[in-house]
This record gives C-alpha cells, sequence and structure tokens, in this order.
C-alpha cells in the first residue's frame, strides 16, 4: 500500500478508502479489511523513516513490557524506601544493643574514640545525603513558554527539552540532567540530586565496609559458636548470646553483601562523574564515539571539563576548604548551574581554579 507520510489525514483517508476501491474482489467483512488496514499502517510506522533503525523496532515490540517494569516500580517505590529504613534500622540497632557495650568494655580508650566517632559520622552522612536524595526534586524543564535554549521536543511532554535532559517513564515527566530513575529512593537522580545520591551511595559503601572489617572477628566466633554448638551436647550459651551471635552474623553477612554490590555502582558512577557523563550520555556517547569512529574522527564530550574538574563541578567545590565542608560534612548547597544551559568545555577549560 502507498501512502504519504506528509499528511495524517490523507492517510487515514488511504485506510477508509481501501476497502471500498477493493470491494468488488475482496469477500472479508468490512470490519475485517479495516482493522487489517489499520494494522498494516501500524507496521508500516515502525519503518517509517530514515532514521528508524533495530532500536527503534526493539524499543515498540518491548514498550508493553517496559510499561508494566515503570509500572510496577513506580508503585512499588514506598516499599523500597521502607526496606531500605528498615534494614538500616536494624543494622543500627544491633551496632547499638550488641556492638556498643562490647566495644566500651573490651576496647582501650583511643579504639573507643575512634569507633564512637567514626560510626556516627559516618551514620550521619548516610542519613543526611538519604533524606535529601528522596525529598530533592531532581529538577524539571520550565513548563511555561521561556526563552531558554533546547535541543528536541519530548514526545511524551510535548514539550521543549533542554540538553542533558530526559524523559522519565516512571515520573512520568521530563528531568534535568537526568542520570536514572531510583527505585530504593523513589525519585528520579537529576541535576539537583545527583550529589546527595552519589553520596548516599559512597558513604553507605563506607559504612557497610567498616562495619564488615570491624565485625569480622566478631563473626567468625558467632559462626564458629553455632557450629560447635550442634556438635556438643549440652550447649554452654544461653538464648541472649544465641541471639547475640544470630544477630552478629545477619550484621555481617548483609553488611558485606551490601558492600561489595553497592561499591561496584558507586564506583561505576565515580567513573561516570570522571568522565563528566550521567548515566544516559554514557550510553548516548558510546553510540556517539562509534558513529565519529565509522567516519575516522574522535567524539569528545562537550560536558566534561576534565577529570579533577568534573568531580569540583560535581560536589560544588569552588575552594579548598570546601572539600571539608561541602564533601566530607553535611552541605544543602545547590549544584553549579540552572539544569537548563550548559558551560561546554571549549569555552571553559579551566573551569574552576582551586
Ligand atoms: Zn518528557
Ligand atoms: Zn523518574
Amino acid at each position: 500500500m502507498r501512502w504519504c507520510p506528509s499528511s495524517v489525514l490523507h492517510l487515514l483517508r488511504c485506510v477508509r478508502l481501501r476497502p471500498c476501491i477493493r470491494r468488488g474482489r475482496n469477500r472479508l467483512p468490512l470490519w475485517v479489511r479495516e482493522i487489517w488496514a489499520y494494522m498494516s499502517v501500524l507496521a508500516q510506522s515502525l519503518y517509517f523513516n530514515s532514521l528508524t533503525d533495530s532500536d527503534v523496532v526493539f524499543d515498540s515490540v518491548f514498550e508493553p513490557l517496559f510499561w508494566t517494569v515503570d509500572y510496577v516500580t513506580r508503585w512499588f517505590g514506598t516499599v523500597f524506601v521502607f526496606l531500605v529504613v528498615i534494614l538500616t534500622s536494624s543494622i543500627l540497632a544491633i551496632a547499638y544493643v550488641v556492638l556498643l557495650p562490647l566495644v566500651l568494655n573490651t576496647y582501650s580508650p583511643p579504639w573507643i574514640a575512634w569507633h564512637v566517632c567514626y560510626g556516627h559520622w559516618n551514620l550521619v552522612m548516610i542519613a543526611f545525603h538519604y533524606y535529601k536524595a528522596t525529598k530533592t526534586a531532581p529538577g524539571y524543564p520550565p513548563t511555561e513558554k521561556n526563552d531558554s535554549p533546547f535541543v528536541a521536543v519530548c514526545k511524551k511532554c510535548v514539550m521543549p527539552k533542554p540538553a542533558r535532559t530526559h524523559h522519565c517513564g516512571i515520573c512520568n515527566r521530563c528531568i534535568l540532567k537526568m542520570d536514572h530513575h531510583c527505585p530504593w529512593l523513589n525519585n528520579c537522580v537529576g541535576h539537583f540530586n545527583h550529589r546527595y545520591f552519589f553520596s548516599f551511595c559512597l558513604f553507605l559503601t563506607l559504612g557497610c565496609v567498616y562495619c564488615s572489617i570491624s565485625g569480622r572477628n566478631l563473626f567468625i566466633d558467632a559462626y564458629n559458636s553455632i557450629e560447635t554448638n550442634y556438635q556438643t551436647p549440652a550447649p554452654p550459651y544461653t538464648f541472649k548470646d544465641k541471639m547475640i551471635h544470630k544477630s552478629i552474623i545477619y550484621m555481617w553477612v548483609l553488611t558485606s553483601t551490601v558492600g561489595v554490590a553497592l561499591g561496584a555502582l558507586t564506583l561505576w558512577h565515580a567513573v561516570l562523574i570522571s568522565r563528566g557523563e550521567t548515566s544516559i550520555e554514557r550510553h548516548i556517547n558510546g553510540k556517539e564515539i562509534e558513529r565519529m569512529a565509522k567516519r575516522g574522527r574522535v567524539y569528545k564530550n562537550p560536558y566534561s571539563y576534565g577529570k579533577l574538574n568534573n568531580w569540583k563541578v560535581f560536589f560544588g567545590v569552588e575552594k579548598k576548604s570546601h572539600w571539608v565542608t561541602r564533601v566530607l560534612l553535611p552541605s544543602g548547597h545547590t549544584p553549579h548551574g540552572d539544569g537548563l544551559t550548559w558551560d561546554v568545555f571549549p569555552v571553559k577549560k579551566d573551569l574552576i581554579p582551586v
């Protein structure tokens, strides 16, 4: 069937007229022929223009699956947040009820000071960044008419999209400098909460590593005690002892597992931040690198200002003391820029002279 892509009306006319033209030789009922014609147009819309590639076809075929995942993630967001709070609180309860008395009774004063100071600093950093990451809006493009530059129009919102903005299917709106939608935060990670997200991952990983390293010997003792329990006829441990052993094993297994998994994720995000990319841009830039390589050219990310400057921009470090006050202490400062317009690297090579 031939049809003109320039006019939707013409297309609809084609669909409606086709059964009339062939009436003489087609004996199928009209409604079947209409559905057939509609399905053919739908199928042809997949390879409608020259820009259509395997990705578009893949996206279209798996659209129902993506929709289901988005829908489930949206509704389970609160459950995931609840899970994070419950698991973290359980570790905290074990640390205060089981570990702290043990540390106070058996450790030397310098070690007591280290555990109390480090443990509480790490806890404050985790709680602050998690709260801020979940409660801070990632940043949305303006909905009113404005003069800010845009690079595309969102098909879903039918609104102009500034550079680095992407549409989130779960939030169902466009997000400034979107990185990804995080179910553990029940929020999108974008321009205004990217730093909180990364710091939360970093400090939670540090907390997990701290717990699994400092609780390693306790874990081995607790594990051995449970092992010997089955072999000795009269177990020497009271109910309280057994509960302590089980809590230590639970804490060590959970913190070690989360430490490894979250550590890998944090490391990956650290690589992306060093390159001045978001998770989505990593995917886009990868394709761009390939496309340019085929033409014998090298693609350079326009939002990368050099490794160190990328970190300074990310953490909002404008002077040396900010490495302490804005990175190692809780800080609610807003990120560099408004998320609508971006400085590109040829203009600002030495972005912040620290
Ligand atoms: Zn959108
Ligand atoms: Zn989202």
